[in-house]
């Protein structure tokens, strides 16, 4: 038995849920008693196997086609490589590239496809754990199925980063140029592209306990003393204060940074969906019994325009 992961890049650099694929991928095929085999599609291939070669990965699968994502390029390059590996589970990220090849993946070959998930369990079958509407339902589905695809939401394994020794195999995919009917033709980051917070090791970020567009600059003082990079909550880019690259959230972005520092942010579910996998979180705010408090490591219970100025102090 095999449990196939596709490892997902953007613009020439791995992203953070490829190594959380491998997490993922690696409790399956322990609880299978299965091989984890990883594949990487487009791109730097080589150097892209180099960093896939983790602990529990048996094979990486490199499939040299084309610098960037091209939807029909990966649907033929994962038929392929599924008739050849025969994955009892197929894992691919719930990213923008995942959703949308994911779906066409599994109609081609004709298997369920389970999206979105936020744990795996195999028990006789694959049980996988989902959200719905908007993270206050969580749901259970248990697959009947022999074979199945996945997607799953990145922060939601920790990464693996302990290096293996896996088999690198180059897969020689001959496509099929008459189902190549798209092309990407450019790339612009949404916002203006400035920074991607999904990036950032430290976050601070502000929500509407800052009261005021002109007060954002109080945290920006912060951030910057702490070297950090500034995210916010979803109001604060709703009333046009930060661009909208700048929102965590499910709406917004996930992020999985080393420090979370929330300001004035109440911890709604929709925001907590974004910022739950930081490795620390550290809230400030007002009102002892706001949510934020229950996942945060740290807690300040007092006013931010107390609070921050004192740290800027700090930091400086
Ligand atoms: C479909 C859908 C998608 C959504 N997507 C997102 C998303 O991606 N991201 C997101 O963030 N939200 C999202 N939301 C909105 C979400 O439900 C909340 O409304 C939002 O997260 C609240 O933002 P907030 O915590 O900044 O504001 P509030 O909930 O108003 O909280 C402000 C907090 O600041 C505290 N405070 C006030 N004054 C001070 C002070 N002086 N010092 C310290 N603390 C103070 C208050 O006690 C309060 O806890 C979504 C909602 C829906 C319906």
């Amino acid at each position: 038995m095999t449990v196939l992961a596709v490892a997902d890049h953007r613009r020439g650099e791995l992203r953070d849920v490829s190594y959380e694929l491998v997490t993922a991928g690696r409790e399956l095929a322990e609880a299978l008693d299965a091989e984890l085999h990883v594949a990487v599609v487009s791109g730097d291939v080589e150097a892209f196997a180099e960093h896939l070669s983790l602990d529990g990965v048996d094979t990486v699968h490199t499939v040299a086609h084309g610098e960037e994502f091209n939807h029909d390029v990966y649907v033929q390059a994962l038929e392929a490589l599924d008739a050849e590996v025969d994955p009892t589970v197929l894992l691919m990220p719930n990213s923008v590239n995942g959703l949308d090849y994911a779906p066409a993946v599994a109609s081609s070959l004709g298997l369920p496809l389970v999206s979105d998930a936020v744990a795996l369990a195999w028990d006789d079958g694959l049980t996988v754990t989902r959200e719905m509407y908007a993270s206050k339902v969580e749901t259970t589905v248990d697959v009947d199925a022999d074979r199945v695809a996945v997607t799953i939401r990145g922060g939601e394994w920790g990464p693996t980063e302990d290096h293996g020794s896996p088999a690198v195999e180059a897969f020689d995919l001959t496509v099929d140029e008459s189902r190549v009917r798209s092309r990407v033709t450019g790339f612009e980051e949404v916002g203006g592209g400035d920074v991607d917070i999904a990036d950032a090791d430290v976050l601070v970020s502000v929500g509407r306990g800052i009261e005021e567009e002109e007060n954002i600059e109080l945290v920006e003082e912060l951030a910057d003393a702490m070297g950090a990079t500034l995210s916010a909550s979803r109001p604060i880019v709703d009333n046009g204060w930060l661009p909208k690259n700048r929102q965590v959230g499910q709406s917004g972005k996930v992020v999985t940074p080393d420090v979370y520092l929330a300001i004035g942010i109440s911890g709604a579910v929709q925001h907590v969906a974004g910022m739950k996998g930081a490795e620390t979180i550290i809230a400030i705010n007002t009102d002892p019994n706001a949510p934020i408090f229950d996942i945060a490591d740290y807690g300040i219970v007092g006013d931010l325009f107390d609070v921050v100025p004192a740290l800027v102090e700090q930091f400086r």
